[in-house]
């Protein structure tokens, strides 16, 4: 039966009938800043948003991440897949900024070691409070996997994204992603992506800001600095592949017998162990682990170097994590 949803948020609005593999997420030109504290109406920022939102997507659905872009539909209107959101909203960071700064005492400006991913519940009544992994598996909000699966996203997302933006002199501070799953429960990127969501410096430099932050900080000029970033992004495109990675991609792929498959090794260690006095050991399962470094961070190239080289498939499973 078709029902027609209309969904809306502070930013966003979403329509869908319910049925169809297809459905619209229409950009408002409402700002806000302190959870709907602050907002203002700005002409022409719904259009800039989804412009830049649309670009970033595509660029990611052909680096062979999985998003929830299909195509632009008017001016502030994105066709995209629905997908059931997860509660979460994942941050990754690059530089200091923002809470950040207010909560661990951090220079805002200063380029972090490396990148730091943190998690928001997303509940504007519990004004989004951050998450430890441990809770977030406690509340069951997604299995250990999928957030392994979501935090390896993440970072391929800031790499991609890092890397384009690097080529036209802007630095990627931080940003906000959220995630759902498909029909047939594949994990993809939703949301938007654009400078309401995002920390973006010109020249890499926090003082000079192309994003919401100059709502926040009342510094004006917004939509002149969306459009630098737009345009920029469109330069950056223009531009040839995208560059191989200054620091190699580490990667830690575990790869173990599939359940109820015989597991001669872990049989033999479980025996011995019984054998030497070790009465304690139920059951030992025995795996490999094999750490790889990569050139390139393209999550779809370490599924299929596994599935064609490294895992047998039909008898052994792989999980994998990018080490920081
Ligand atoms: N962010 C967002 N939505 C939120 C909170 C944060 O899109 O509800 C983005 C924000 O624009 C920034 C990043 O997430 O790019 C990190 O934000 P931070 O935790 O520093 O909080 P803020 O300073 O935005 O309150």
């Amino acid at each position: 039966m078709q029902t027609n949803t209309i969904k809306e948020g502070k930013a966003k609005k979403f329509h869908w009938d319910g049925v169809s593999d297809s459905c619209e997420l229409e950009f408002k030109n409402t700002l806000t800043a302190l959870n709907g504290q602050k907002t203002e109406e700005l002409e022409g920022k719904g259009v800039l948003a989804a412009n830049i939102s649309a670009k970033l997507f595509e660029f990611l659905n052909e680096q062979n991440l999985k998003t929830h872009f299909i195509k632009k539909s008017s001016d502030n209107t994105l066709v995209v897949q629905p997908l059931t959101m997860i509660p979460l909203e994942i941050v990754v960071r690059n530089y200091a900024a923002g809470s950040l700064c207010t909560r661990l005492g951090f220079k805002e400006g200063e380029k972090l070691k490396k990148p730091l991913i943190q998690f928001h519940l997303k509940d504007d009544a519990l004004n989004d409070p951050l998450l430890a992994e441990s809770e977030i598996l406690y509340l069951e909000i997604v299995s250990l996997e999928q957030l392994n699966q979501i935090k390896n996203y993440a970072l391929c997302v800031n790499w991609l994204l890092t890397t384009l933006f690097e080529q036209v002199k802007i630095g990627l501070a931080d940003f906000k992603l959220e995630f759902g799953f498909d029909k047939a429960g594949n994990l993809l990127l939703g949301d938007e992506l654009s400078p309401d969501n995002m920390r973006l410096w010109d020249n890499f430099d926090s003082n000079q800001k192309l994003d919401k932050d100059r709502f926040r900080q009342n510094l004006g000029h917004i939509l002149e600095n969306y459009q630098i970033v737009l345009e920029r992004i469109y330069l950056a495109l223009a531009k040839k592949d995208i560059q191989t990675p200054a620091v190699p991609l580490k990667i830690r792929l575990y790869i173990k017998p599939q359940a109820g498959l015989l597991d001669p090794t872990g049989r033999t260690l479980t025996d011995s162990s019984n054998r030497l006095g070790f009465t304690e050991v139920e059951a030992i399962k025995a795996g490999k682990m094999l750490e790889l470094e990569l050139n390139d961070y393209r999550l779809n190239l370490i599924e299929d170097l596994c599935e064609r080289i490294l895992v047998s498939p039909a008898i052994e499973e792989y999980s994998y994590e990018i080490v920081v």
